[in-house]
């Protein structure tokens, strides 16, 4: 028999650490309050997986976690996976952001040990809960050796996420997590069973680690309807390195919206075009010249993803080209 993998559980809040007032709260509760063990011991048979070890990093909703707490989530996991007794990490965070938190770990992380993003979208203290089964296999596929090597991990409702492409679709239903090419594989009965890998660079294969990043660039997010005033560009592109312009369509920009955009881009703002439409590629120079403008496109990064990648590019490089590929490669 082959010894148990040892596996560290970082509490960080969320729904999976809520708790309703009756079984019936299944969308009212109150959000971060159930210690890390405890929740833990809602589920004791997962001490049969792994050996497991259980810290409380944060306490708190993932709608609060700003640059600021990325990098100390980041810091912590790469500390553990740093040591020899540890064997892999499984963070328990609130669904809302578990995107961009994932993301930054695929990006940044600089090692080959599963790291697994897992929250629920019921309090363990519901009906039909998502939250213990969902940790129990999130422990499953940290624990196994087929976890390895894919970059980070999200898993809910028996499917395997990579980090890259996971998006939470909807507000309240179990089944909220989305990947637009598919997961990669399903949990069954405490073993993950892969059918695909990420095809996008990611942990080793990046230029950002996290022991190196101290701070990271300002980078803001503006959502485009015909109504946008240009004062609103302006405002937000402010004190802005980067805008990821959340574009109609094919990341497409209102005609009284071009100067305002320019402006900024003249000023030194990375400005990206993407898409509101939640999937699809926004082709470079198709609805705007972007290479007159001195404008990047994403390739098919949602604007959370987009800002995620832009943030870390801009720690290494200004340059226009450079960035443009970083949406090509990651
Ligand atoms: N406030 C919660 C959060 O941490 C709600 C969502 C959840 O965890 O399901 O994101």
């Amino acid at each position: 028999m082959t010894a148990k993998a040892n596996i560290v559980v970082i509490g960080t809040g969320g729904t999976i650490a809520g708790q309703g007032k009756a079984s019936v709260n299944t969308s009212t509760y109150m959000c971060s309050v159930l210690g890390i063990d405890e929740i833990l011991g809602s589920i004791p048979h997962a001490g049969e997986l792994a050996n497991l070890r259980a810290e409380q990093l944060l306490q708190t909703g993932s709608e609060n976690f700003n640059n600021t707490h990325l990098l100390a989530i980041g810091n912590r996991v790469a500390e553990l996976l740093a040591r020899n007794d540890v064997d892999g990490v499984v963070i328990t965070h609130g669904t809302d952001t578990i995107e961009e938190t994932a993301y930054f770990l695929h990006l940044t992380l600089k090692s080959a040990k599963p790291v697994v993003v897992v929250g629920s979208m019921r309090p363990p203290s519901a009906m039909s809960s998502d939250a213990a089964l969902n940790l129990y296999d999130a422990l499953a596929v940290a624990t196994h050796p087929s976890s390895r090597g894919l970059g980070t991990l999200v898993v809910a409702n028996n499917e395997i996420h990579t980090a890259r492409d996971v998006v939470k679709s909807n507000s309240f239903k179990l089944d909220a997590f989305r990947s637009p090419y598919g997961a990669l594989g399903y949990v069954i009965e405490g073993a993950p069973r892969y059918y695909r890998r990420p095809a996008r660079a990611h942990t080793l294969d990046t230029p950002w680690s996290i022991t190196t990043l101290r701070s990271l660039p300002k980078v803001d997010i503006v959502y485009a309807y015909g109504a946008l005033e240009p004062g609103a560009i302006s405002a937000i592109t402010a004190n802005a390195r980067g805008l990821i312009y959340v574009g109609t369509g094919n990341g497409n920009v209102a005609s009284h919206l071009i100067d305002p955009l320019r402006d900024a881009a003249r000023r030194g703002v990375h400005v990206v075009r993407a898409s509101r439409t939640g999937s699809g590629i926004v082709l470079h120079n198709g609805a705007q010249p972007d290479h007159e403008y001195g404008w990047l496109t994403v390739d098919d990064q949602i604007p959370q993803k987009a800002r995620i990648l832009l943030t870390l590019a801009l720690t290494q490089t200004d340059d226009t080209a450079a960035l443009q590929a970083v949406f090509e490669r990651y």
